[in-house]
């Protein structure tokens, strides 16, 4: 714990408390609202389902070339839903939801000032 504080390592949150079947979720250890976007990546030319992968943030399928038609290029396509047939290849990306997350804050701040100006209202 200490040495990954010492490293810088303690602000890169891999909201590993973020359950895998929600759609979004506050992460308990960073409190972003976390997105999980399930990825998909298919043979480009026989449209065969690959094994992903995220290497550096990106997409990418598993091994390098189709083992269906040997073919290299590749699609990725985003999952609306994560099923159990498709847990097998896809891949899932935690990403923070900034905008929505400010959104949110932003109607906390609403709601204290109106509960705070009422009482007045009512003296
Ligand atoms: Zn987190
Ligand atoms: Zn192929």
């Amino acid at each position: 714990m200490r040495w990954s504080q010492i490293l810088g390592f303690s602000k890169e949150c891999s909201h590993d408390k973020v359950p895998l079947d929600a759609e979004y979720y506050y992460c308990p250890d960073c409190g972003e609202l976390i997105e999980n976007q399930w990825y998909l990546v298919r043979c480009a030319s026989c449209g065969l389902k690959e094994i992903a992968t995220v290497k550096n943030g990106e997409v990418v399928p598993l091994d390098n070339f189709c083992h269906n038609c040997g073919g290299r290029e590749y699609t990725v396509e985003r999952l609306e839903k994560i099923d159990c047939i498709n847990i097998n290849y896809a891949v899932l990306l935690k990403a923070i939801v900034k905008n929505e997350a400010e959104e949110y804050s932003q109607s906390w701040v609403d709601a204290i000032q109106t509960s705070g100006y009422i009482p007045k209202l009512l003296q």
